[in-house]
């Protein structure tokens, strides 16, 4: 597969002499499989240089396949200039998660009414299909491509396509589950001893892999400052992706302040890392207009993970429990969950918590650690315990952003564990990707 970079910034477009040589567009890559086809990974503003260099180049009538992490701007913000939208003749699958409030084309034309823009999406000439889609995996032109949920605050999808004998990851915009990555007890750089179930999965998505293009907007000086906005730092990406046992990594999503001289700095620094590490991992900041080919022997088909696709749950049906003593978190929680179109009910202790799950069967909890009386743990205890909530995913919400807390939520069969504070849009993407995990397990069992 050839792999080109057409947008590599994150946040807007930062066009400009200082940013030269690794580009201003905003996220937009290309990869074209030996057998044709053609996949564009969101559609920034790098999909306008892009789009005029299919019009010159590819063979016609033009086929692809757009593969949207999310809708935030810098990633769509290209679509309405991409040409080819406009001619006729042309097709295209556009595929991404489901916004938070409404659907893909709904967001997309959103974007496209004649306050913004003189064209209608209706009125573009191309043949567009649109595909909302969730964790799995599935074919589209035969080749296979796995969705994976991003720590973002917007519900966000990471890629992984596998074609002529290569894999490639696809991960923006994504953010650690966790500050520390490892088990402080743990031998650090092994995937078995990631601290956060969801950087574990997260390791475990891009495991082996040939090339990962992953967010790292920030360098750890600057994360404290910028956390939960829902990006990685390089020295992230670069030791997960070392666990992981990638072979390529490309460090894309660049911040609008950070220039070419300061990109210099982040890859020599990100090489020395991976090096201290003893990882053969080879890093690089993305650059626009790059282009490589990467291509392995045919796979054994079996090694790939078959995971099957899951619809998207219907959220008016779903109904998700709140246990917290405290009274404006449960506000906060159940404004953010009933604005995404949940069913919201609450405790305000755990044994009522408990009375609840048996009269009401929520399909999700969401529970408080330190409360008086029953705390989180003895209430997670019981949960599993029992049979009929077994199964029941429960996100653990916790003011104290320890270890300890962490580790031992984990060990008792939580799904997910949020540190407080966390924002609406934070806490609707981690309960979707919450009911998906639990779908999912209930579907391949
Ligand atoms: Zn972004
Ligand atoms: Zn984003």
């Amino acid at each position: 597969m050839e792999l080109c970079f057409w947008g590599t910034r994150g946040s807007i477009a930062t066009p400009g002499p200082s940013t030269i040589r690794y580009g201003g567009n905003t996220s937009c890559v290309e990869v074209m499989t030996k057998s044709g086809q053609r996949f564009i990974f969101d559609a920034g503003t790098g999909a306008r240089p892009l789009g005029a260099h299919l019009m010159a180049h590819a063979a016609k009538p033009i086929r692809a396949t757009i593969l949207l992490s999310h809708t935030h701007w810098d990633h769509i913000q290209g679509f309405p200039f991409f040409i080819p939208l406009f001619v006729p003749g042309n097709r295209f699958t556009v595929c991404g998660p489901h916004g938070s409030n409404s659907s893909l084309p709904d967001v997309l034309s959103g974007q496209m009414e004649y306050t913004y823009f003189p064209v209608e999406l209706s009125q573009l000439g191309a043949e567009i299909k649109y595909r909302d889609l969730n964790e799995g995996s599935e074919e589209i032109d035969g080749i296979r491509i796995t969705a994976h949920s991003l720590n973002h605050p917007a519900r966000a999808l990471g890629y992984r396509l596998e074609a002529d004998g290569a894999s490639l990851l696809y991960l923006c915009d994504h953010e650690p589950y966790w500050e520390s990555l490892w088990h402080s007890e743990a031998e650090a750089g092994k995937v078995e001893s990631i601290l956060h179930e969801g950087d574990r999965r997260h390791a475990e998505f891009m495991q082996n892999a040939d090339v990962v293009i992953h967010d790292a907007q920030y360098t750890p000086e600057e994360y404290p400052a910028k956390k939960n906005w829902g990006h990685s730092t390089w020295a992230y990406v670069t030791r997960i992706a070392a666990a992981a046992n990638v072979k390529h990594l490309f460090l894309t999503h660049h911040d609008p302040t950070h220039d070419d001289a300061f990109l210099d700095g982040i890859e020599a620094q990100a090489r020395e890392l991976a090096a201290q590490l003893g990882s053969p991992l080879q890093v690089s900041c993305a650059r626009e207009g790059f282009r490589a080919t990467f291509e392995n022997e045919p796979e054994d088909r079996a090694k790939v993970n078959e995971v099957v696709m899951v619809a998207e749950a219907t959220k008016e049906s779903l109904t998700v429990l709140i246990v917290d003593d405290d009274e404006d978190l449960r506000v906060l929680a159940r404004k953010a969950l009933t604005r995404a179109g949940y069913g919201v009910i609450e405790a305000e202790d755990g044994a009522t918590g408990l009375a609840m799950l048996r009269t009401n069967h929520p399909d999700l909890l969401l529970l408080d650690i330190n409360m008086p009386g029953l705390d989180g743990f003895e209430v997670l205890r019981l949960i599993r315990e029992n049979a009929e909530t077994a199964d029941l995913p429960v996100i653990v919400l916790t003011a104290q952003g320890d270890e300890e807390s962490a580790k031992r939520s984990f060990e008792q069969g939580a799904t997910d564990f949020l540190a407080k504070p966390f924002s609406p849009p934070q806490l609707d993407a981690r309960v979707r990707s919450g009911f998906t995990r639990a779908r999912r397990q209930l579907l391949t069992r």
